[in-house]
């Protein structure tokens, strides 16, 4: 049977990258095995709904390139996918477990519950609406069936409870995490529906991965607490259950504690695959496409954290992923996010791109600053710096000498290699240029090194100081290249306009 998965996300915010990693494995696995995935929108809390958070979750996955075969969006003949619009259905499954003694109706009030909470605070305890408190509460097993049938007529709120038996031992057969097994009597009887009409998560998700014929439920471990429930669910409802895997959890890069929506601005690095404003607060969480990140990077970065294919290859396209993935080689420990990590795969993935497509984005970037360059210099730019990339985004940084003068020179790097004798060797070498014909980087560069062997001096001494008049720095490519790029008149410009203001700062600082 081929495998049908589900990536079932509440809309609540934007998008954890451990949410993305939790889909790629999903499509993945579903791949790989000839299955469907489907995305579903699990929005019964109406509480926590974000405008524009589904929105959200669509566009990211379509910058991530992981197409769903069905869901919100796309459609499929297991819809509506948005459970809002299941509503209607949910109700009868309630009625069902009810009738069949697995669930009952609670009246508590919300104070009387508060109170409940604090007399066993008052003796060191904890409040659980369980196997042992439910016969002190106000619901269908300790009322009167005439009096609970009283009390829905006139419209009182209550809510459905998931009703555990006594000393069962419930297995979940997990795909990562082996068989765990978990004692009824320490579970609590989770609300499963409201009478507001909305189901909460437990009920929607398990009728709905039923209805919708799901195989594998593959999710994140914080949903590993709620799998003995669903498993008992499933049991009440009559139905077989899917395979579980609970993925680990993502960890900070110092492995202390979950990477929460927070640590990401906080540590320098992105949480989110793409940027999020919050629309209530206005306030701004930083996005990987927004940093300048590849969409192949960010999936080959997530596919390592909890995974590896049983050797150390690192660097894997999404269809070798597809080809290489399995479930059984997802670890059981956390994994570490590694922001270097991550800068390299971009590094690396970066060096594919097209020196051409990175000139055209470049191009627009230096409008912006009103640069005015043609493309044969913003690509030949690209090409020479393109190594020393972690990110597009770096290109300026790594660039803008090409397309700026100077306006100030290192501090440094004037104390350290501008000496005596410093100007006339460099406006030697500016003549020297001026008569060099045809200009160009091998001229140019047999014609300085001439001069250096001629007067018998080292490279250091001419090098440093001639990079320094026109990068206003010691970085930068090779200095005959830029030497090319900028072209000989650039060149002799920024000579005399380097010796002119390094001379006056130094005489400014010895006054
Ligand atoms: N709606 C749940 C979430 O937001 C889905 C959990 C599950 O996959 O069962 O994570």
């Amino acid at each position: 049977m081929k495998p049908r998965v589900r990536f079932a996300p509440s809309p609540t915010g934007p998008l954890h990258i451990g949410g993305v990693r939790t889909a790629l494995y999903n499509y993945l696995f579903a791949k790989q095995n000839g299955g469907t995935m489907l995305l579903r929108i699990e929005d019964t809390d109406q509480t926590r709904f974000v405008p524009g958070a589904e929105e959200y979750i669509i566009e990211a996955f379509q910058w991530l390139g992981i197409k769903f075969d069905e869901g919100v969006g796309i459609g499929g003949e297991f819809g509506p996918y948005r459970q809002s619009e299941r509503k209607a259905m949910y109700k009868q499954y309630a009625d069902q477990l009810i009738a069949n003694g697995y669930a009952y109706y609670a009246f508590d009030t919300p104070e009387a519950l508060e109170q409940k909470r604090k007399d066993c605070e008052a003796e060191k305890k904890t409040f659980q609406y369980d196997l042992h408190t439910r016969g002190e509460m106000t619901n269908s097993l300790t009322l009167e069936a005439s009096e609970v049938e009283r009390r829905i007529a006139a419209g009182e709120p209550y809510v459905v409870r998931f009703m555990h038996q006594p000393d069962t031992e419930i297995l979940v057969d997990d795909l990562i995490r082996g068989e765990v097994r978990i004692n009824s009597n320490i579970l609590d009887d989770k609300v499963l529906y409201k009478s507001d009409g909305m189901p909460t998560y437990h009920l929607a998700n398990i009728v709905d991965d039923h209805l919708m014929q799901i195989t594998h439920v593959i999710r994140g471990e914080e949903w590993l607490p709620s799998a003995p429930l669903h498993v008992m669910l499933y049991k009440a409802f009559g139905w077989e259950a899917p395979r579980f895997a609970h993925l680990p959890l993502l960890l900070k890069p110092d492995g202390n504690g979950k990477l929460s929506k927070r640590d990401g601005d906080r540590l320098g690095f992105p949480v989110f695959p793409l940027q999020w404003k919050d629309p209530k607060s206005g306030e701004i969480s930083s996005g990987y496409r927004e940093s300048g990140y590849l969409p192949e990077a960010v999936i080959n970065m997530l596919a390592l954290l909890g995974w590896n294919p049983g050797n150390d290859q690192e660097v894997m396209s999404l269809d070798e992923l597809i080809q290489l993935f399995s479930l059984e080689k997802i670890s059981k420990a956390g994994a570490k996010f590694d922001l270097e990590k991550a800068k390299w795969f971009n590094h690396h993935y970066l060096q594919a791109v097209d020196d051409a497509e990175l000139a055209k984005n470049f191009q627009a970037t230096l409008k912006q600053k009103n640069i005015d360059a043609c493309m044969e210099k913003i690509t030949r730019v690209v090409a020479l710096v393109k190594e020393r990339l972690y990110f597009t985004n770096d290109l300026w940084e790594q660039s803008s000498f090409f397309f700026e003068r100077p306006s100030s020179y290192d501090e440094q790097a004037i104390k350290k290699r501008w000496k005596e004798g410093t100007p006339e060797r460099l406006q030697a070498i500016a003549e020297i240029l001026k008569g060099c014909v045809p200009f160009d980087k091998e001229s140019a560069h047999n014609q300085v090194m001439d001069y250096i062997h001629q007067n018998e001096l080292n490279m250091g001494q001419i090098m440093n100081s001639f990079r320094l008049t026109l990068v206003g720095a010691a970085k930068g490519p090779d200095l005959f290249e830029i030497v090319d790029i900028l072209g000989v008149e650039e060149v002799i410009e920024r000579i005399n306009a380097g010796i002119i203001a390094i001379e006056n700062h130094i005489k400014n600082q010895n006054n």
